[in-house]
């Protein structure tokens, strides 16, 4: 493996260890729940928004290393974001793990996220990888059931 890919490597199992944002949060105005029946991941979701800004974003969620780093760096990248810049961010990742393994992620607007491009190889952890990011617009326009990558 080239150093790069340690690298997203090592953020990965760090994210998944020390999960960022993790908990619910009392004052929450949008809530979803995702699950990937598949690999047993679930994942719940809360959000306070205001002025169209993602105030706080905090998650709860079990399952697989790559679905939970997947939601801890999730919870970081949209924090703050408006809700349109969030959507982006969800097509930009979108774009990114359902093309083909050698395209080059947009490391410009991916960030740190790019660190999941290396799922491509792995068409069953794609879900997982997808999970909090499908929760997430789930939770932004307000879709009322539960979300299901099945
Ligand atoms: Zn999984």
């Amino acid at each position: 493996m080239n150093a790069l890919g340690e690298l997203y490597q090592q953020l990965i199992i760090d994210h998944n260890r020390t999960p960022r944002n993790f908990g619910s949060l009392e004052d929450a105005n949008r809530f979803a729940a995702g699950d990937n029946p598949l690999c047993g991941d679930r994942i719940k979701l809360y959000l306070k928004v205001a002025d169209d800004v993602i105030q706080e974003i905090r998650f709860e969620g079990s399952g697989c290393a790559i679905s939970q780093a997947s939601a801890s760096l999730m919870t970081t990248a949209v924090r703050g974001k408006s809700l349109a810049e969030a959507l982006n961010l969800f097509n930009a990742f979108h774009g990114m793990v359902t093309s083909p393994p050698d395209a080059l992620p947009n490391s410009k607007a991916l960030g740190k996220l790019a660190a999941f491009g290396g799922v491509r190889a792995f068409p069953a952890r794609v879900k997982c990888a997808n999970l909090a990011w499908h929760t997430l617009r789930a939770a932004l326009q307000g879709e009322p059931q539960a979300v299901s990558t099945e």
